[in-house]
């Protein structure tokens, strides 16, 4: 199974992914932890994409091209994959499709989770990830059965430094502009999927599963 998670951020995707990783165990691919993980290795590709995270922009086409090209070609994304953050503009999406053509492969579904603007600032600034799995919750609508710590893995849950009120509006604008048009991109290829993702976590779980089965 040949996933894609769509949505602004901070609709759930990586919440939702997790779910997806045990029914189906197939990986995660999250373009953000995957340059996380750059950052905190001070890698050159790390410490250039740092820059625009930090201020809510997208990371050059480029760069986020070439890391997909080699997570693809790892062996376990054999038996299918769940993009988490990936593709987020048109030069994304249609590189993709080459990708995957030439794997011969194809995307089953791109599941979109909608979840308003308005609700989306709230989501951000009460996010706590974990610094060593990167699993989501949120103090208030998610939170961890013990503070500060991961329900996963038992690592310590931190604050991103681009979840900030001020960074929220970058990227929401980042996503209006550059992503959105990828919902028309994905309807003509006949996956594209909505979730009502305003919905208690259970609950799009729910509807998910019950959308793929
Ligand atoms: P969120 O879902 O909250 O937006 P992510 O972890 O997916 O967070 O992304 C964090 C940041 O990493 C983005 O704001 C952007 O700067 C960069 N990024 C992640 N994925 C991509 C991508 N596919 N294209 C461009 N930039 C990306
Ligand atoms: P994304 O990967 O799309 O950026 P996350 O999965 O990290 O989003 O979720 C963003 C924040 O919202 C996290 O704090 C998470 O715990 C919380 N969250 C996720 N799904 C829901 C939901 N259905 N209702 C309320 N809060 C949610
Ligand atoms: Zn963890």
């Amino acid at each position: 199974m040949n996933l894609m998670l769509f949505g602004a951020p901070g609709a759930g995707k990586g919440t939702q992914a997790k779910f997806l990783i045990e029914k189906y165990n197939i990986p995660q691919i999250s373009t953000g932890d995957i340059l996380r993980a750059a950052i905190a290795d001070k890698t050159d590709m790390g410490m250039e994409a740092k820059k625009f995270m930090d201020a809510g922009q997208l990371v050059p086409d480029s760069t986020i091209i070439g890391i997909i090209k080699d997570r693809l070609a790892e062996s376990d994304c054999k038996n299918g994959f769940i993009l988490d953050g990936f593709p987020r503009t048109l030069a994304q999406a249609e590189a993709l499709s080459e990708l995957m053509s030439n794997m011969n492969i194809s995307l089953d579904k791109v599941i979109s989770l909608n979840v308003p603007d308005e609700l989306i600032v709230g989501r951000i600034t009460g996010r706590r990830v974990c610094s060593k799995c990167g699993a989501s919750f949120h103090v208030e609508f998610n939170p961890s059965k013990k503070e500060d710590e991961c329900d996963y893995c038992g690592g310590e849950l931190i604050i991103r430094k681009d979840d900030n009120a001020e960074t929220v509006i970058s990227r929401l604008e980042a996503y209006h502009t550059q992503t959105a048009p990828l919902i028309d991109f994905y309807t003509k290829m006949g996956v594209f999927m909505e979730l009502d993702g305003t919905k208690d976590v259970s609950e799009v779980t729910a509807d998910m599963f019950n959308a793929l089965a």
